[in-house]
């Protein structure tokens, strides 16, 4: 079987939300949502960015939320700005969730900081977890959070979910529309990208609109990422990357992962599964086209949305790649685009 290396999930959340049946969630699995341990093996998910998320409050309360993006146009209003001291034991305790997975897994999940230790684990077919920040709503102003989240293996980070923080301002949900939506990074944006620099945690440009992406571009010392972002050009979304920024992408020996989506994926940007393959591999195609072979990865975004009936779930990874080996794509370049790419560049961004 083909092994996946993916750049973004959701299962941290959908674990926090429902943290006393951890067990049955993520162990044993009961067949919900995306993610589970025994759905991993049998998809080949050798492993992945595990985001921490911070649900705005009240989020629950808003059903007709993803029910607006069923028919486009649309443009959902961003939630508020959420304090350092509100966001942190969210945070806190997902990244726990994150080191539990490990330890009630007993190996069978390792929370991994290099690349070396994610290709051990997909050597002795144990799945690598990366841990990851979507938003940096949990670090104040004085950084101390993000050196103590990096000590607790935390190699991955987006400034912003679309939500604004102290760092910048993300993109909001709107279709069709353009990234380029408003300001930038702030002062204390910029020193967090010194910092993530510094420390060598990944940058992610995956929800954050032109002017943050151009702020972002100019100042960091790594190769640029967007984790789990589409092409403009065929879904003109706010979160996906128009051919600039995929140029810019390509420039600097940077890679972006193919969001399973289908808002970001369906040329009408509808959230439905119901839906081929010749989307997924438009997208594909273009953006093999501007990044090359090596800049192109996967970013599921399993348990965060809605993705197509052909895949469903973790398990239905092998039909992905039975699907780029109907489209034409040679076993190398899949391997690449499962796997291969997603280890390159991460050693490129942490060093080897
Ligand atoms: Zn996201």
């Amino acid at each position: 079987m083909v092994q996946v290396f993916d750049g973004h999930n959701d299962l941290l959340l959908r674990l926090w939300q429902d943290a006393a049946r951890r067990d049955e969630i993520f162990l044993t699995g009961e067949g919900k949502g995306h993610l589970d341990l025994p759905r991993m093996k049998a998809g080949g998910f050798a492993g992945g960015l595990f985001a921490i998320y911070i649900p705005s409050p009240h989020e629950g309360d808003a059903p007709d939320y993803m029910h607006m993006m069923d028919n486009p146009p649309y443009d959902l209003p961003l939630p508020a700005l959420i304090e350092a001291a509100a966001a942190q034991p969210c945070a806190l305790g997902q990244a726990g969730l994150f080191h539990w997975m490990a330890r009630a897994s007993q190996g069978a999940f390792r929370a991994c900081t290099t690349a070396a230790e994610i290709r051990r684990a997909a050597a002795d077919g144990a799945v690598a977890g990366v841990l990851h920040m979507e938003g940096a709503e949990a670090i104040g102003p004085d950084l101390d959070a993000l050196h103590v989240f990096h000590a607790m293996g935390l190699r991955s980070l987006g400034p912003v979910w679309s939500r604004p923080t102290i760092f910048g301002h993300g993109v909001p949900f709107r279709f069709p529309g353009d990234p380029d939506t408003g300001d930038g990074l702030t002062a204390e944006g910029e020193a967090l990208v010194r910092a993530c620099n510094a420390l060598k945690i990944m940058l992610d440009l995956s929800h954050m609109n032109a002017k943050g992406f151009r702020d972002v571009m100019q100042l960091s010392d790594a190769p640029l990422t967007a984790t789990h972002s589409n092409a403009w050009a065929v879904t003109p979304s706010t979160r996906n990357l128009t051919d600039w920024q995929l140029d810019a992408i390509a420039e600097t020996g940077g890679l972006v992962g193919l969001n399973f989506a289908t808002v970001f994926l369906r040329e009408d940007g509808r959230d439905s599964a119901e839906m081929g393959w010749e989307p997924v591999m438009r997208h594909l195609d273009h953006l093999l086209a501007r990044l090359g072979e090596d800049g192109v990865a996967l970013g599921s975004d399993f348990d965060g949305a809605t993705v197509p009936q052909g895949i469903t779930d973790v398990a239905g990874l092998p039909n992905l790649i039975q699907a780029m080996r109907d489209h034409g794509f040679g076993e190398a370049l899949i391997r690449k685009i499962a796997f291969d790419n997603w280890l390159a560049h991460l050693e490129r961004t942490w060093g080897a």
